[in-house]
């Protein structure tokens, strides 16, 4: 194991999320059904199944050319709010990573927050609000701290998913402020947000694919 990421690594980071997506489908759907409209499984799975084929068909050589076609095919395959949200964070980590082929740990944190930083400004939610952001924003700082204290990077990836799995568990007592679910006000409290939980998926495919 080294402590860079390579191409063949983002690869199978991608492939790794869209299969935790398909095998999550049904229950991201069903966390959708309660506090929204029940199409968040439906939704990513479309998405992120064109994406894997896109990039298999593209053949990105860098990883700026891999999250641009990821982006772009989840921002056109994918309907609702999740479309733009995510579409926007890969196509944030992109441009943030630019043309390299052997990311450090410090580069993917920059990454990350960049895309952090394109749902924020894309979707005028801050943590707090039940949202995707609240497994973001944690798992983002926790491999900002790994890179700046020289952490493996297995170990940072693994603080990451913890931070980002305690982000989408403490969004079951939030109340919602942005998206469907605020619609439902009070009622929101007590469900998991389905954009938390996807998101902390994507961390899981991190840990799978990278470590
Ligand atoms: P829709 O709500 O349009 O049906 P999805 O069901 O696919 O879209 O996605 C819902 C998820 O999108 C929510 O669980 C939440 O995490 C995320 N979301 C909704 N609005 C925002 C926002 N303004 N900022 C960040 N994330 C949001
Ligand atoms: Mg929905």
């Amino acid at each position: 194991m080294t402590d860079t990421v390579s191409m063949a690594d983002l690869d199978r980071w991608v492939r790794a999320f869209a299969e935790l997506v398909a095998e999550n489908k049904d229950s991201l759907t069903g966390l959708d059904a309660a506090i929204g409209d029940g199409d968040h499984g439906a939704n990513m799975d479309r998405g992120m199944r064109a994406a894997v084929t896109a990039i298999e068909e593209s053949g990105p050589a860098t990883a700026r050319e891999l999250f641009t076609k990821l982006g772009m095919t989840v921002v056109s395959s994918v309907g609702g709010a999740s479309g733009p949200l995510f579409g926007t964070m890969f196509l944030r980590i992109g441009a943030a990573l630019g043309d390299g082929t052997e990311i450090s740990l410090a580069q993917l944190a920059t990454g990350l927050r960049a895309g952090l930083d394109g749902v924020r400004a894309r979707g005028k939610a801050e943590p707090g609000d039940k949202t995707m952001l609240d497994a973001l924003a944690p798992a983002v700082a926790a491999l900002e701290t790994a890179a700046a204290t020289g952490t493996a990077k297995d170990e940072a990836l693994r603080s990451a998913l913890s931070a980002a799995e305690g982000g989408r568990d403490a969004t079951i007592a939030m109340l919602a402020r942005k998206g469907r679910a605020s619609y439902l006000g009070e009622r929101s409290v007590g469900h998991q947000d389905p954009g938390a939980t996807t998101t902390a998926l994507l961390v899981a495919a991190a840990v799978r694919a990278l470590s």
